[in-house]
């Protein structure tokens, strides 16, 4: 039983656990490994999908360039095992963490000139030299400088005046906010920043970094512009690409499993019986009368796995969620292959919005196999 990051332990050992199978991790990771090497991208392993949890994080040692997080407080505890790969923040930072961030990461993300400027001098102050990455808003509207000069302005800043930070190179971030799609055309304009950045310092830069599991859908169609070389990838090593659409065979879509408890199974009517209001959250909902069935809850709810129950895919396709509120999940199991009852164990496929829930709470426990 492995202790996560961040929490209370508990006393006791009980249901909803989540099983992390370590050796499905490996294969995806080799698996997207060889396939960004054919285009000579590196990458970089995002922790943050599983709230940084030491063990599993340690698959990534000595695999990827970087090992990274948009949270210094899990790469604090990546920091202390001292391995090998150095750690990278995704998160541009606060003010108030630049300190920190210098001192428990090599690199980071940034994209504001009064930030780096507190970087630099945080850095002198510990004696090192901290590896910047510009970001370049491409259109997604997240992170990034918009204006191209400026980006530039600040590029030739590090170069030259900045002496206790190292220009290493660009990025940018594409369907998070906007919803933008890694296109060849949007990624190219990646690259042609980098050219212009490379004239104005009169140096080559090291990586250009062409974000994350959405931009490795643009590599798989083989489409992926030259000079992209680095892709930070969260969801993709995780659980592979089914966000997206994309169900691939070389890649396990259930390196986690989330093994819940049922605590009542009974038949009753699939429509609320009495004057309807809202629900637990004052949400008015609609319900779908499809008659009497047998409905089983199991002991999860929103408070552990966030807000959305539907995200969760049973195993036995024939048992569909049919709501939640904070600590109950209600499943309809009329024509689940086994009968249902009490003390029954169900199991669950996580998605990625759910997962960064359940690894950060402590009422769920976690089962590593290796
Ligand atoms: C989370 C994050 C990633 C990883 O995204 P995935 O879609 O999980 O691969 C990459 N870059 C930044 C800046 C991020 O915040």
């Amino acid at each position: 039983m492995a202790n996560k990051t961040n929490r209370r332990n508990s006393s006791y050992l009980t249901y909803p656990y989540i099983v992390c199978n370590l050796n499905k991790l490996r294969d995806n990771l080799a698996a997207l490994t060889e396939r960004c090497q054919i285009y000579n991208v590196s990458i970089v392993g995002v922790i943050k999908g599983f709230n940084g949890i030491a063990e599993i994080a340690k698959v990534y040692d000595g695999k990827v360039d970087y090992i990274a997080s948009s949270r210094l407080e899990q790469l604090n505890v990546i920091k202390e095992l001292n391995l090998q790969t150095p750690l990278m923040c995704i998160r541009i930072s606060m003010p108030s963490e630049v300190d920190e961030l210098v001192r428990i990461c090599q690199i980071s993300l940034q994209s504001d000139p009064s930030v780096i400027k507190l970087i630099n001098e945080a850095a002198k102050k510990q004696g090192i030299i901290h590896k910047i990455i510009l970001m370049a808003d491409i259109g997604d509207l997240r992170e990034g400088f918009w204006n191209k000069d400026h980006i530039f302005e600040e590029a030739l800043k590090i170069e030259n005046e900045y002496d206790n930070l190292y220009l290493a190179g660009v990025g940018t971030n594409l369907g998070c906010y906007g919803s933008i799609v890694a296109t060849p055309e949007k990624l190219q304009e990646l690259v042609d920043i980098k050219d212009e950045i490379e004239k104005r310092i009169n140096r080559k830069i090291d990586i250009v970094s062409g974000g994350g599991s959405s931009s490795l859908l643009t590599l798989l169609d083989k489409k992926i512009p030259k000079g992209i070389n680095e892709l930070r990838l969260g969801e993709s090593v995780l659980m592979g690409l089914g966000t997206w659409g994309l169900d691939l065979d070389y890649l396990h879509d259930d390196v986690f499993e989330l093994w819940t408890q049922v605590v009542e199974v009974e038949t009753k009517p699939s429509f609320p019986v009495g004057q309807r209001g809202v629900d637990a959250f004052g949400n008015v909902v609609e319900y779908e009368d499809i008659g009497i069935h047998t409905r089983a809850i199991v002991s999860i709810g929103k408070l552990d796995y966030g807000n959305d129950p539907f995200a969760l895919k049973t195993f036995d396709k024939n048992i569909k969620v049919l709501g939640a509120s904070s600590d109950h999940t209600i499943l309809d199991v009329t024509n689940a292959k086994e009968p249902t009852k009490v003390g029954d164990i169900i199991k669950f496929k996580i998605s990625y919005s759910n997962l960064i829930y359940l690894t950060n709470t402590n009422t769920v426990r976690l089962i590593v196999r290796d």
